[in-house]
């Protein structure tokens, strides 16, 4: 096969082939922003449900302590005898018994 490439006719040749290359890269890029916002969109989504779930978690596991008359760890959230000063998982500083209240200023 013998190629010209100065005859006109080539050069549309290549020129047309060149476009529609351009065109279905276009197109990939198209379908990866695509595919890739329907995937952080799942990913949103996933993730608000672990969160609940995770909240849920948390909280029952706080009024188990609290019920165990424990001490729940505002880090960890692991449960300590009510008269730890210190998580015995963690080592963070665990509130005092007396104010058993949420009192979640100045903790962060
Ligand atoms: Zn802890």
């Amino acid at each position: 096969m013998e190629l010209n490439n100065d005859t006109p006719a080539t050069q549309e040749k290549i020129k047309q082939m060149e476009q529609e290359l351009s065109k279905l890269e276009h197109n990939l890029w198209k379908e990866y922003y695509e595919a890739g916002k329907g995937i952080l969109e799942i990913a949103e989504q996933e993730n608000k449900r672990i969160n609940s779930l995770v909240d849920k978690i948390i909280e029952t596991r706080r009024k188990l302590a609290e019920t165990k008359q424990e001490k729940c760890c505002p880090e960890c959230t692991a449960s300590n005898d009510h008269d730890s000063l210190y998580c015995k998982r963690c080592g963070a500083r665990l509130p005092d018994t007396d104010d058993t209240k949420e009192d979640n200023n100045g903790t962060k």
